[in-house]
């Protein structure tokens, strides 16, 4: 805080999207300040947080936002109701802002729970509709501590990923297994394109 003395080279904002309770508020807070809670609450309305790190010799900025999923529409709605706004209308524009400027997303499922692997194809949509073309997405499969509980076999979401040109990771914001590694490989395949 308050290191203005510090230069930063590149500001990068990416999104974390999913179904609520697959662990993307736990895996920003693994990643920003390695932190880990087994009760969590909802994810209310948006919020990001920022890490600092060096690629290349430069300093990278990354920007991580955090929203709570499918709530995001309802809770937005409730809010400006009383505003009289069309609901479909105050959708897009929320959805939108989200997006705005984003240059990484990534799409997180938990591996314990196929519904949410499911809904990838849905927010992929999402995304594809609202984001930047380039944007770079990762699959990331969360949870992976809880292996005898796997419902998506890895080949499945190789597949997918495959498919739809995206990179995937497993990872257990719990354990810490390949937290850092996610992210930095999204940053840097970002880095790579936009610096
Ligand atoms: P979000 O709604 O997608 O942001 O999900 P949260 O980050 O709030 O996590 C939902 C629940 O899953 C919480 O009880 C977390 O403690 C738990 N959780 C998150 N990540 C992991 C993980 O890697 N392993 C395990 N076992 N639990 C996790």
């Amino acid at each position: 805080y308050g290191d203005y003395s510090q230069k930063i080279d590149y500001v990068f904002k990416v999104v974390l999207i999913g179904d609520s309770a697959v662990g993307k508020t736990q895996l920003l807070a693994r990643f920003s300040r390695n932190e880990f809670s087994l009760d969590s609450k909802a994810t209310i309305g948006v919020e990001f947080q920022t890490k600092t790190l060096i690629i290349d010799n430069k300093t990278v900025k990354a920007q991580i936002w955090d929203t709570a999923g499918q709530e995001r529409g309802r809770l937005i709605v409730i809010a400006y109701i009383k505003a009289f706004v069309g609901r479909r209308i105050l959708y897009r524009a929320v959805t939108s802002a989200y997006y705005r400027g984003a240059v990484g997303a990534m799409l997180v499922y938990d591996m314990t729970k196929r519904q949410s692997f499911d809904h990838m194809v849905r927010w992929l949509e999402e995304l594809r509709g609202h984001a930047d073309q380039n944007i770079v997405i990762m699959l990331i499969g969360n949870k992976c501590d809880l292996g005898s509980l796997r419902a998506v076999p890895m080949e499945d979401a190789e597949e997918f990923a495959q498919r739809e040109n995206l990179f995937f990771m497993e990872t257990s914001a719990l354990e810490s297994t390949n937290v850092e590694t996610c992210f930095l490989t999204i940053l840097t395949e970002i880095y790579r394109i936009h610096a």
